[in-house]
């Protein structure tokens, strides 16, 4: 399949590798965060740490939206979807993601909630569209590649005259979790130091890659936008690579087969009519970040859950031995939390890391070769 299997070929595996190892000088470090959950999985599943050699040391960063979301709104969705006559329509991953005392929307609906899977965020327009009898809230997560199509939607809604429709919505936005990484406010009080970043790859179609121009010149961190397959993260590492050795902090794009300088303008200004940055919104493992995340205009106020229907979010911890958020700053690694494989693990997770399936837990369950 073009664009996939050339980008596997193992023969151009081993000589990346080989010219990485060849340039990384052992007398320094090269630690390169790896900003994507879906990079993670790609590092995990073709063992590409076992590739690198000792300077270089990736670190897994908090790019995976479901693990993001905080248990208060996880706590909010649940509460939410309990009301009577709300129909709650959620992506798969989310329905086990645990909240506080381990209670899930998986739970909910086992309780009685009329909660539904849906694949896209169309799936739940249509659902309000038959049954106009009840409220129908959409909840919406995400970065940057999920944003436009829940903007779809409602103006599918819109345009539809649909008055029963809604989102609850949890979208956050790439830059500013870097920005937090970086300045290390709330992210590295763990001592969590950064020498460059993997930038990601869906979020960049999006946003472009000069959405990144702060990383180079405000922090001097280079960035290498990569796609998801081997090829790709390998070139993206070598690219990072040169720019240490030299001194450089640019943003370049590995991924140029989808990634321009200003991503897709078109679904930027739907986002833009509809959404705007909310003052403050909390990270799981990043904390509160000042324009990180987003809500709807006052204009689309009626598509709003939060307003419509007054939902609370009261703030909640994590479950006390999960090192979720630890992990989402790249200060652990999975292997490093103590109920991870025993009384946390896939059929039964304890954190969202382990739910997600972009999750740093998940990946080093699935294949365990974490360094
Ligand atoms: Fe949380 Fe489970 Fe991962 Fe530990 S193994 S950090 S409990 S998700």
């Amino acid at each position: 399949m073009k664009h996939v299997e050339e980008y596997r070929d193992g023969a151009l595996a081993q000589g990346l590798a080989a010219a990485i190892r060849a340039e990384a000088d052992p007398a320094r470090s090269y630690r390169l965060m790896e900003f994507c959950g879906g990079h993670t999985h790609a590092i995990a599943r073709y063992g590409l740490e076992d590739l690198l050699p000792p300077p270089v040391r990736l670190i897994h960063g908090p790019g995976c939206p479901v693990c993001v979301l905080p248990v208060g709104r996880i706590d909010a969705a649940i509460r939410l979807a309990a009301r009577p006559g709300i129909t709650l329509c959620t992506y798969g991953d989310l329905m086990r993601l645990p909240g506080s005392n381990r209670d899930s929307l998986l739970k909910a609906k086992a309780a009685g909630a009329d909660i539904r899977m849906v694949y896209s965020t169309l799936d739940a327009v249509a659902i309000a569209a038959r049954e106009p009898e009840r409220e129908v809230v959409f909840f919406a997560i995400g970065f940057e590649t999920t944003t436009p199509p829940t903007a779809v939607a409602i103006r599918e809604a819109e345009q539809n005259g649909l008055t029963n429709f809604s989102i609850f919505c949890n979208h956050v936005l790439t830059p500013a979790a870097i920005r937090a990484i970086v300045t290390g406010a709330e992210a590295a009080r763990d001592g969590v130091a950064i020498d460059g970043f993997i930038g990601p790859a869906h979020v960049s179609t999006v946003i472009g890659s000069e959405a990144y121009r702060f990383c180079a010149d405000e922090f001097a961190k280079p960035v290498a936008i990569a796609g998801f397959e081997p090829l790709d993260v390998l070139q993206a590492v070598l690219m990072l690579v040169r720019q240490i050795n030299q001194g450089r902090h640019e943003i370049e794009t590995q991924y140029i087969r989808a990634v321009t300088p200003t991503g897709n303008r078109k679904a930027q200004a739907l986002v833009a009519t509809m959404f705007e940055p909310r003052p403050s919104f909390e990270w799981r493992g990043l904390g509160a970040l000042p324009d990180s995340g987003l809500r709807l205009r006052p204009a689309f106020a009626r598509f709003d859950a939060e307003t419509r229907f007054e939902v609370e979010t009261v703030p909640a911890p994590d479950h006390p031995g999960c090192a979720c958020g630890t992990i989402l700053r790249g200060a652990k690694r999975p292997e490093q939390c103590k109920l991870f494989g025993t009384i946390c693990t896939p059929d039964s997770p304890v954190g969202a890391c382990m739910v997600s399936s972009e999750g740093a837990c998940a990946a080093q369950w699935s294949y365990g070769r974490f360094r």
